[in-house]
């Protein structure tokens, strides 16, 4: 399943780190998908990045379609992002006290997305879920909580059932350490299937807290809302007195400024932000309206902390982020690179008559090896994930890094030229065809 020998890049220094890194971190890797499991082989071992490049440790280079899993919209170390950050980090790193760049952020963040009327920074996605789930079951006073299959909320104990992103990847179904009790509180629906969440409310009257749902679901591959799905959740969830929050820990900022429930018309009760918000740093946060946000502490009982909440290096860098993408333009040029690369990967698709199908929402893309539209976790399922692991792997060969994983989305940000697209449709044609030489 490996590209033509006149391809492969040795990475000799990467295996060896990576070698030591087994032995002091589990699986040699902070979060599971970086290990490669599903694609094979080691993973690259990363020294440094700009704009849309990587360079392992090695001297290869990778035009990069991670992004830092979505964070990075402009590319990385943006000049004026690495400098906000350096010029805060001479005036301190981290204060525990409020700063006014806090309310710098959520002043914008509030702008962009009009139902996020007063916000809580904290520090990673995970953490934003769990809180506006603990938030949505102290406002109404219930306890349930409806999830869609084959979407990703982060860790904490009430995401982990028939979850996306790694546990996809690593086929994990449901996550041993999480009590059954707690687990019994969360129901699945397929995605884009609302008799199924309708059957969910009548099954459980009065007793569902909240529905979350990424609005653009992006961790079983891109999986846009069929209307009017969304537009359907607000209004059975109004009907049934439970919350509507959307996870945007992708959409935001992802594909206009604002939300992805500015694009849809939809407005949530509650929403959470990562990735974008941080520029690269550890960053995310739940807002939402004043009434509902007001219960947490120090306002109302429901309590959520965090000693590096709203760090100042963190805040300088969202801050410095979401004035670039204010500028005039900038999400259609964004849009237009994204459009290449999708109409180009769609083109190779046909030509190849390969059983694949591309996907593209705004920048996020992925192309589906199934010969069949996929419009839930089931559809993802079906997808070829041995032919996937070939063509990642061919792709690698050719200095193009893909998500390691047929479940992840592909993020194009702004410093990806139209060089670098057309390199990496000319890739993608090719290893697509070393994929089907050797499945
Ligand atoms: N929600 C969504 C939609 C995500 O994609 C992710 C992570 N990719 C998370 C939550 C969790 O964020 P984090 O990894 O920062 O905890």
């Amino acid at each position: 399943m490996s590209a033509p020998k006149q391809f492969m890049k040795q990475r000799p220094r990467s295996e060896e780190i990576f070698r030591r890194a087994t032995e002091v971190l589990v699986g040699g890797v902070n979060s599971p998908v970086r290990a490669f499991r599903a694609v094979g082989g080691d993973p690259i071992v990363v020294d440094r990045a700009a704009g849309a490049r990587l360079w392992d440790a090695d001297g290869n280079e990778y035009i990069d379609y991670v992004c830092s899993w979505g964070a990075l919209i402009l590319g990385h170390a943006h000049p004026k992002v690495v400098e906000a950050i350096a010029a805060q980090a001479r005036r301190g790193t981290s204060y525990g006290m409020p700063t006014e760049l806090e309310v710098e952020l959520a002043a914008r963040i509030r702008a962009a997305i009009p139902s996020c009327e007063k916000v809580r920074f904290v520090s990673s996605g995970t953490e934003a879920t769990m809180s506006a789930v603990r938030l949505a079951r102290a406002a109404t006073n219930r306890d349930l909580i409806i999830k869609f299959e084959g979407c990703y909320h982060g860790h904490s104990d009430s995401f982990l059932s028939e979850a996306g992103s790694g546990l996809a990847t690593l086929g994990i179904a449901a996550c041993p350490g999480v009590p059954q009790a707690l687990a019994a509180l969360t129901l699945n629906a397929p995605y884009n299937n609302i008799a199924a969440v309708q059957k969910l409310f009548d099954q459980h009257r009065d007793k569902i807290a909240a529905v979350i749902v990424e609005p653009i679901a992006a961790n079983m591959g891109v999986v846009p809302p069929v209307p009017p799905f969304l537009q359907n959740l607000r209004e059975l969830t109004t009907r049934h007195a439970a919350l509507l929050i959307f996870d945007e820990v992708i959409t935001g900022f992802r594909v206009c400024y604002g939300g992805a429930q500015n694009s849809f018309g939809v407005a949530p009760d509650l929403t959470t932000l990562g990735k974008i918000i941080g520029g690269g740093l550890p960053v995310a946060a739940y807002g939402g309206r004043r009434d509902l946000m007001d219960r947490v502490a120090p306002l109302g009982p429901v309590y959520q902390a965090g000693t590096l909440s709203g760090n100042p290096l963190a805040m300088s860098a969202g801050i410095a982020t979401l004035d670039l993408l204010a500028a005039p333009g900038f999400y259609e040029l964004l849009d237009a690179r994204a459009k290449r690369l999708g109409d180009g990967i769609a083109a190779m698709a046909r030509e190849t008559g390969a059983p694949a199908t591309a996907v593209r929402v705004g920048s996020l893309l992925t192309l589906f090896f199934s010969g069949e539209p996929v419009r839930n976790y089931a559809g993802a399922k079906k997808c070829d994930t041995k032919r996937f692991a070939a063509f990642f792997r061919a792709m690698l060969d050719r200095g193009v890094f893909l998500a390691p994983s047929q479940f992840e989305a592909l993020f194009v940000s702004a410093a990806h030229s139209d060089a670098d697209i057309d390199r990496t449709i000319a890739a993608f044609r090719e290893s697509q065809a070393s994929a089907t030489q050797s499945s």
